[in-house]
This record gives structure tokens, sequence and C-alpha cells, in this order.
């Protein structure tokens, strides 16, 4: 594997771009876009104190090497550009064109992101780079080409971070570019994370390695003789290179349990020839001399890896007895292994777009799809995340169609998710499966390579609520809920409408009338419904009773305080609570709650809510929380009380300022407890969420008045959530 260099002057790059880009408007493209950054960078310099533009220039430089389209290279130049405080963004598009500003937005975007934070953040954050993933492929390769060279430069950072960064590396960057394919970046970035992670595993390899080197040269470059005496016998043109392991997968076996001396393709050979059948001819040479170790035998020519990669793998014995891993391959075959399928857009014709790439990817990448799934599924970003890298990023398992397909499935699936996977009506139509010719039940879980054939039928009923259990992934899970949210609502609406009908006939009420238009919007303002095909779902599921439909019918319109006071007093389960701070109108005995997302205060002008079964809630009148639910709405007055309330409030700071420390300072000095504080700094300037404690709204605006006084400060709100 081909280190990647990093690169100090634009030359350099000009000239590797020179290899594979003719064209000149887009040659003048990537000058104009060194030329825009240099002139942002002007003058800044890197923790490591070299001049800021070696960092663009190295990024851009890595992406040479898969050959990078032009809008990317350009891209990379100006992802840190983008950020500094006097780009203008319209000139920017008039310069660089749409699709390169949103190419380095959407750098920028997951660059601002802060990975530290908490876990809900950096969850956040991950769901943040799969969807732009999904969005468009090339953030994400410039994403791992600016990982990359800042993990290279990561020495200069202190230990925690240098952590959490490579953690982070290894969690979720890693993985896509497996998935790319982009095996060159994807290998250096994990043994760079490797080796900041766990420092001692790393080195203790390095030296084991280091101490039996001279040994396998040896070994390996004897072999390397005779395979190819062997392959010239047959006027077979070739090249062959020893391949050494990489660290970090060496560290994963180690890990599993394995010895060292045990890790035996520690003598790796590749064979490098022109065509496809000369791959197998050149297989079936070397076997016919060297015996292969069984069940060692992969074909990834025939049946390619879902990342494009194709190869054939063997063991065998060498002539001293020991074992060698060889893979043969064509130079092509080479290219996307190491490089992934972004080396297909190698300038085969000009103007590749966005549209084109991205399509290219979906077709041949099935992840893709699966992340665009999940992603049209997603409920909330930890399900996401999570589904993400249970389904589509971890350990997953190959399998075939019968046709011999490959279809990526993550471990422990079942036919279930293989039918799902293959298509969401082959899911719902499925009645039985075949694994390798066998019957299986469906809750048969798959082995690589195993071949699955579905048995469906248009009369089937659909999944049974048995196979949520049985799935694995969460797309096949989605698609099943799909299917039986919409059975259900189908079964309610019918269920309704009779009960319905029913209870009408019971009032000797005719369907017809009950359908007039007058009656019916009644009904549905009185239940706060949007059409008929609701009330009826409503009813069919329980949440509704038909005679509450009639009761709607026959209510006589009150004014809105009767209704108010009415309700209030029926409520349920009063707790008595004498010394409540609040008092409520017409009803003193209720619970009151004050409200979390506006935290009032005494002095706030307030209005209690009425909850369903859980007392009044307290909110301050400015509250968008109740600004449209007049309906439930209360009046309520502050009763004298010595108790100290929490609330809090949202101070915002110019760019390049730290007012945390005087802030805090100043609540200190004003006798305000603070109970917690939640910073946030970017490049747009500081906001500070800060929860303090305290007796009233005037000593609430004295500390805002304060804070306010601060220069730096631009300004302070009453934070509701
Ligand atoms: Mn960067």
């Amino acid at each position: 594997m081909a280190k990647h260099r990093s690169c100090n002057t634009f030359e350099v790059l000009y000239d590797k771009v020179k290899e594979y880009i003719a064209d000149k408007e887009e040659l003048e493209l990537i000058e104009k876009a060194y030329k825009y950054a240099y002139d942002k960078h002007f003058g800044e310099k890197r923790l490591t104190g070299e001049d800021y533009i070696t960092h663009p220039l190295s990024v851009a430089y890595i992406l040479t090497s898969i050959n990078a389209d032009a809008s990317t290279i350009a891209g990379a130049l100006l992802h840190d550009a983008i950020e500094e405080k006097d780009v203008d963004l319209e000139e920017f598009k008039q310069l660089f064109g749409e699709d390169i500003l949103s190419i380095t937005l959407g750098v920028s975007k997951i660059n601002k992101l802060n990975f530290s934070g908490d876990n809900e953040s950096v969850i956040t954050n991950q769901r943040k780079i799969l969807v732009g993933l999904s969005e468009d492929v090339r953030v994400i390769i410039i994403k791992l080409a600016d990982r990359l060279h800042n993990m290279k430069t990561l020495f200069v950072l202190d230990e925690r971070k240098q952590k959490e960064t490579a953690k982070e590396t290894l969690d979720i960057l890693t993985p896509i570019a497996h998935r790319l394919g982009m095996n060159n970046i994807k290998s250096e970035l994990e043994e760079l994370s490797l080796r900041y992670l766990k420092p001692d595993e790393y080195y203790d390899i390095v030296e084991k390695l280091n101490a039996t080197k001279a040994e396998r040269d040896a070994s390996v470059a004897k072999m390397i003789e005779a395979v190819s005496e062997l392959l010239t016998k047959h006027n077979i043109k070739h090249e062959i290179k020893g391949r050494s392991k990489s660290i970090y997968s060496i560290y994963k076996k180690l890990d599993k349990g394995k010895r060292f001396s045990d890790i035996y393709d520690l003598l790796a050979l590749r064979v490098f020839v022109n065509t496809e059948q000369e791959c197998y001819q050149a297989l079936g040479i070397i076997h016919s001399k060297f015996k292969p170790k069984p069940n060692r035998f992969k074909d990834y020519i025939a049946m390619p890896k879902t990342n494009m990669y194709q190869s054939l793998h063997t063991t065998v014995f060498g002539n001293d007895g020991q074992l060698y891993e060889i893979q043969i391959r064509t130079y092509e075959m080479d290219k996307v292994a190491e490089n992934g399928i972004a080396s297909h857009w190698s300038y085969k014709e000009k103007g590749s777009n966005k549209a084109a790439i991205q399509s290219d990817m979906e077709q041949k990448l099935q992840f893709f799809k699966s992340i665009m799934e999940l992603k049209n599924n997603e409920e909330n970003p930890e399900e996401f995340v999570k589904s993400v890298k249970e389904d589509v990023l971890k350990n997953t398992i190959y399998v075939f169609t019968p046709k011999g397909d490959v279809i990526e499935l993550p471990n422990g699936s079942t036919p279930i998710d293989f039918a799902y996977k293959v298509h969401t009506k082959v899911g719902d139509q499925m009645t039985g499966a075949l694994v390798n010719s066998q019957i299986v039940p469906f809750d048969y879980e798959l082995e690589n390579n195993d071949v699955v054939k579905v048995i469906t039928s248009n009369n089937s009923s659909g999944p049974s609520r048995e196979w949520l259990k049985m799935a694995k992934t969460t797309q096949a899970k989605n698609k099943m809920k799909n299917f039986f949210n919409k059975v259900d609502k189908d079964e309610h609406i019918k269920k309704g409408e009779e009960l319905l009908l029913k209870e009408l006939k019971r009032c000797k009420m005719t369907m017809s009338e009950f359908q007039s238009e007058e009656v019916l919007s009644k009904v549905l303002n009185g239940l706060k419904l949007g059409a008929l095909n609701e009330i009826y779902s409503n009813i069919g599921s329980g949440k509704l009773a038909p005679e509450a439909v009639l009761e709607a019918i026959n209510k006589e319109e009150v004014s809105k305080e009767e209704k108010m006071l009415e309700k209030a007093q029926k409520l349920g389960a009063k707790i008595h609570r004498k010394d409540n701070v609040v008092a409520v109108a017409g009803a003193d005995d209720i619970k009151v709650n004050l409200a979390s997302c506006c935290n009032p205060v005494p002095g706030d002008r307030i209005v209690g809510y009425i909850t369903k079964g859980n007392g009044i809630t307290v909110h301050r009148m400015v509250c968008p929380n109740v600004a449209n639910l007049d309906e439930r709405l209360i009046e309520t007055t502050w009763n004298d009380n010595n108790e100290k309330f929490k609330t809090a409030i949202l101070i915002h700071a110019g760019a390049g300022s730290d007012v945390l420390l005087p802030v805090v300072t100043k609540a200190a000095n004003n006798d305000i407890g603070v109970q917690g504080v939640v910073n946030n700094k970017d490049l747009e300037g500081q906001t500070i969420e800060m929860n303090v404690v305290v007796k009233d709204k005037a000593e609430l605006m004295k500390l805002i008045n304060d804070i306010q006084m601060m220069p730096e400060v631009t300004e302070v709100e009453r934070f509701i959530k």
C-alpha cells in the first residue's frame, strides 16, 4: 500500500492533476480555487506551524490518487476557506458555481460539528455524515481525505483529543471508506487510528513485524521467483509484488485471540495480469504446482464484493512448506481494489456531475440504497444512526440470489431480511424460502455464500406479525410495519363505520343525516378531527366511543369561559396543595406545575393550560407552546411565596470572544445560582444556554441587563425550549 504524502506547493498538485485532467477550463478552475484559498488563508498557520494552505493542498493531493474530478479537487482546496470571515457566499457562487458551493458547504457543515460532545450530539453528527453521504458522495470523499491529512498531523493535539478523533474515525469513517471501496485511504486511516487509540498494541505489532521482516522478505522473494518462472513458462505476461499485511488487520486477528505466529497470511503476494481469462489461467497453473489449502479459495471475479472489489484469492503451500496467500487480478481490477468505484469517474466523459456520480454509486453499491431507505423512514436520529451502523456498516454476510447476484446483509439475517432487501413486494408476498435448495424456516439464520430463493404468491395475505421478531434489519421491520399500519387502518375504518352505524340506528338517525354537511362539520369540529375516515378509524381502533360522536351532535354551544371552568372543576384526582405558588381561577385545589419549556418566574404574565389528567401547567403568556391552545387555557395568578424558581436564558456573543466566565461571574455577583450551562462556540459566535435560579422576574431582569451591558454580548433572551 502506497502511503499518501502531504503536499506543500501548488505546482506538485497541479502536475499530478494534469496526469488525468486535460480539459483547459477544468484546470483553470482548479487554479482559481487554489488562488482563492491561498488568499483567504494567507498568514494563517496550522497547529503544526506550517502555513495553513498546506492542509487544503494536501487534501486535494490525496484525492488525485483516486482521480477525483475537477469539482472535487476544487472543493477540497476550498473546504476550509469558505469558513473564513470575509467570505461572501454570493461572490463564491459567482466564481465557482452552484455545484462547488454546495460541495464545499457540505464539507464545512460536517466539519463544524463538535464531535466531542455528549452522546446525543455525537449521534446527531454521525447522522449528518450519513445523510451527507446519501446526498452527495463527493462531500464524504473530501471529508475522508480531510480526516486522513488531519490524522497525519494528529501528534499536535493532546492525548484525549487524539483518542477521540481516532475512535470516531474507526467508528464511522473507515466503515464508509470500506463500503466505497477506497481501500488505500481506509487502511491508512485504520493504521493511524490504531496508533493513537492503542499505542501499546500498535508498536508491539510493528516490532514483531520488524523482527521477522528479513526472514519473511526472503521467503516471499523466493516464492515470487518460483511463481514468476512458472507463469513465464506458460507465456502469461505478469507482474508479481510481495504484499505486506496491514497492521490493523493483524491487530484484529490478534484481538480475536490468534497468536502472532499463527497468522499465516503474513506471507502474501499479488499477481497482476492483463485479462480476466489470464487470472483463471494463472490460478490453474499455480494450483498445479503448489498445493492449495482447502477452503481458502475465493472467486471474487465471478462474484464481486458489493463494493465492486474483484480478485481471485487462494492460499497455497510453498516449496518451503509455508503457507502463502496469493491474490490474482488484472490491473483494472487493482485500480478498483485500491480506490473503489471512485476510480471509475476518471474522465471517461467530460462533465461528470453530481447526478451521474450519485446514480452510478447507487446502482453499484447496495449500501447507498439501504441508507436512502433508512433515511426516508427515520424516526429519530438515534434510531437512524443505530440502524445504519448495524444494518449497513457492521459485520455483514454475503449471500446470493439464484441468479448469482450478491446481496449484502448484516450478520444474523434471516430469509425475511433477504426478501425485503430484494424488494418490498417480494417480502410482502413471501410464502416460503429455500436455502441451498433446502426448505428452511423463516427464522433460519443465513450464512455467508448461502444461495437463497424466496417463494412468493400473489395470494399471500402479507407478512405475519411473528416475522417482526425474526427479522434482523430495521429495513425489513420498517417495511413490515408499513404494511401492518396500512392493513390496520383499513380494518379500523371498516369496523368503525359498522359501530357508528349501529349507534346511529339506536338513536334513530340515518347515515345520510349524519353525513349531511351541517352535522358532519359540527362533529368534526367538536372532536377536532379532519375527515369522516378519521372518525371511523378512531372508533375502529377504540380511541373514540361511538356515543361520543352522538354527544358531539347534540352538544349545545357553551361559552368559552364556562367550558374552561367546567373542565377545570372536572379534573379528577385533585392533589391538595395549599402552598401552590400559583392560584387558578375558579379551582383552588388543583395540582399546578410550572412549564419546563418557558420556565415562568413570579412577575411573569402567566396562563394555565389544562392538561389531560395531570392538573394545570403554568406557562408564560408569550410561550409559543400555548399560543394556539386557547381552548384549554385558564386564568392563573401568582400567590405570594418565598420560593426560588428555575429558569433559563440564552446569551449570544460575537465571534472570537469567550464570555462564559464573565457571565457566570455576573450571576454570582447578583447572588443568583447557576444550575447548568451549555456552551456552543463556532465561527459565527458563541451562544450560552444558562439555567439560573431566581426569586422573581425583577431579579432575573437585573441579571439580564447586567449581561447585556458586556461589550462582547450581542443579545440576551429568555430561553424557551
Ligand atoms: Mn480541513
